[in-house]
C-alpha cells in the first residue's frame, strides 16, 4: 500500500514524502481513512508505530479544508503526558503541515509562559499541550477550548498513570460536545476503556503490531550480577563491546543521577533525563545524545517515554521496571523499523520476581549470561525491593489525581492550587521516580 491510496491531499503527500516516507505503516493504513471518515477512534499504539503520522495526517487534511476564519480559534488539541512528547508531536505536526496554511503551538510546564501565550494570540489552529499547563492558561483566561473540534489524548495510560484523569475531564469539559475524539494508547487497561466508554462516540478499535512483535525483533540478554557490582559491570560492557548510544533507564532520579557521575568518571560522556532536571537541560541532553556528543543517556520510564530516538542499538535495564509493561516500552526504544538492536538487563537477587513477571509478559525465557568478576551474590536476599526503596507496584497505582505540588515535580505541566491529605504522601512518591 501506499500514501497514495489513503485519500490525502497533495501537500500533505509531498511533505510526507520530503520525511522519506515511503509506505504508511500498520496503524497509519487502518487509523487515516477512519479518520478523515471522520470516525472517533481507540487505538492501541505505542512509540515506533507511526501513531503520531496517524492521527496528525488526517487531522490537517481535515482542518485545512475547514473554512479558514480569520480570529483561527484552537480547532485541535492534542494532550500528551510529557513535555518531551509535546514537543515531539509538535515537531511532527510542524513538518507534515509545511506545505499548508496550518498554524500549531506547543505548550509544557516548566518554562516560562510568555512566549507560549503569545503565540496563542497570533491565532493556533492546532495545540499541543500537557495537561499541567494547559489548565494553568485557560484558568488565567489566556485560551479557550470553545471551537475544538478534534481531540487527540496521546499516550493515554501514561496519562493516568500519572495522575492526570481529573485534569482530562476538566479539560473535555471546557470543549463542545460535539467533537471528534481520538485516543492513542499503549495498553487497554480497565481506566482506559472507562474513559473511553465515557467520552468517545460509537469509536472504531483500531490495533497496530501487537507488543510482542516489537519484543520478537530486539536480541534480549539477562546479566545476572551482586547489585553492587552493577556499575562496574555496565561500564565493563559499554567499553569491551564499544557501544556508542546506550539508553540506559534506572529506577529512580538519584539512582540516575549517581549511575551518570560514576559513568563520567569512568570517561564515559553521559547526561540523565528525568523529572527533576529543568526543561533546557533535558532537551539538551536529548539532543546531545540524538547527535552522538553524548555516548549515554542515563533515564527514568517516564522521562523516557514517548522520546523517538532513531535506531538506538542499545538499551540496558540497569535496574529492572517492577511494572512488566514498562519493560516492554523501555526495550521498544531498540529494534525500531526493522533494525536490530540488543537489550540488556542487569538482573540482582532482588529482582528475580520482577524477571519472572516480564518473561510471563513477553512469553519467552530470556537468555541469562555471568560475566567473570561480575558474579550475582549468592547469599543476596531474592526478597523484592518493596514500595518505598524506589519500587512502584501496579497494584498501588491510582487513578486518584496527585496535588499539583507533586505534579510539578514530575514530567509535565504544572498548575492551580487544588490540596489534598495525600499531598505528602505523593510527593514522597513521585519525586523518587
Ligand atoms: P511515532 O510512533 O509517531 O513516534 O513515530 C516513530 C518514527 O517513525 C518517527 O521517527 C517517524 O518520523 C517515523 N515514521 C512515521 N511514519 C513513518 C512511515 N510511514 N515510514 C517510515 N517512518 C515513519
Amino acid at each position: 500500500m501506499s500514501f497514495n491510496s489513503l485519500g490525502l491531499s497533495n501537500a500533505l503527500l509531498k511533505a510526507v514524502s520530503k520525511q522519506g516516507y515511503t509506505t504508511p505503516s500498520p496503524i497509519q493504513q487502518k487509523a487515516i481513512p477512519l479518520i478523515l471518515e471522520g470516525k472517533d477512534i481507540l487505538a492501541s499504539a505505542q512509540t515506533g508505530t507511526g501513531k503520531t503520522a496517524g492521527f496528525t495526517l488526517p487531522m490537517l487534511q481535515k482542518l485545512s479544508q475547514g473554512q479558514q476564519l480569520r480570529l483561527r480559534p484552537i480547532k485541535a488539541l492534542v494532550l500528551t503526558p510529557t513535555r518531551e512528547l509535546a514537543a515531539q508531536v509538535y515537531n511532527n505536526v510542524k513538518a507534515y503541515s509545511e506545505f499548508l496554511d496550518i498554524r500549531s503551538a506547543v505548550i509544557f510546564g516548566g518554562v516560562n509562559q510568555r512566549p507560549q501565550v503569545a503565540t496563542i494570540r497570533n491565532g493556533v489552529d492546532i495545540l499541543i499541550a500537557t495537561p499541567g499547563r494547559l489548565i494553568d492558561l485557560q484558568n488565567q483566561g489566556l485560551l479557550s477550548l470553545s471551537k475544538i473540534e478534534i481531540l487527540v489524548l496521546d499516550e493515554a495510560d501514561r496519562m493516568l498513570d500519572m495522575g492526570f484523569l481529573r485534569d482530562i475531564k476538566k479539560i473535555i469539559s471546557l470543549m463542545p460536545t460535539r467533537r471528534q475524539n481520538l485516543l492513542f494508547s499503549a495498553t487497554f487497561s480497565k481506566e482506559i476503556k472507562k474513559l473511553a466508554n465515557e467520552f468517545l462516540h460509537h469509536p472504531v478499535l483500531v490495533e497496530a503490531t501487537p507488543e510482542k512483535l516489537t519484543v520478537d525483533a530486539i536480541e534480549q540478554k539477562v546479566y545476572r550480577v551482586a547489585k553492587g557490582l552493577k556499575t562496574g559491570l555496565i561500564i565493563k560492557l559499554i567499553s569491551d563491546g564499544n557501544w556508542k548510544q546506550v539508553l540506559v533507564f534506572t529506577r529512580t532520579k538519584h539512582g540516575a543521577n549517581r549511575l551518570c557521575k560514576k559513568m563520567v568518571s569512568a570517561g564515559i560522556s553521559a547526561s540523565a533525563i528525568h523529572g527533576n532536571k529543568s526543561q533546557g537541560a533535558r532537551t539538551k541532553a536529548l539532543a546531545g545524545f540524538k547527535n552522538n556528543s553524548v555516548r549515554i543517556l542515563v533515564a527514568t520510564d517516564i522521562a523516557a517515554r514517548g522520546l523517538d530516538i532513531p535506531l538506538l542499538p542499545h538499551v540496558v535495564n540497569f535496574e529492572l521496571p517492577n511494572i512488566s509493561e514498562d519493560y516492554v516500552h523501555r526495550i521498544g526504544r531498540t529494534g525500531r523499523a526493522g533494525a536490530s538492536g540488543e537489550a540488556v538487563s542487569l538482573v540482582s537477587a532482588d529482582e528475580t520476581e520482577f524477571l519472572r513477571d516480564i518473561e510471563k509478559l513477553v512469553g519467552l525465557e530470556i537468555p541469562v549470561e555471568i560475566v567473570e568478576g561480575f558474579e550475582p551474590d549468592p547469599n543476596a536476599s531474592t526478597k523484592p525491593i518493596k514500595q518505598g526503596q524506589g519500587g512502584r507496584r501496579r497494584s498501588q497505582k491510582s487513578n486518584k489525581p496527585r496535588s499539583q505540588s507533586s505534579r510539578r515535580s514530575n514530567d509535565s505541566g504544572n498548575s492551580g492550587n487544588n490540596r489534598n491529605a495525600n499531598r505528602n504522601k505523593n510527593r514522597r512518591r513521585n519525586n523518587r521516580r
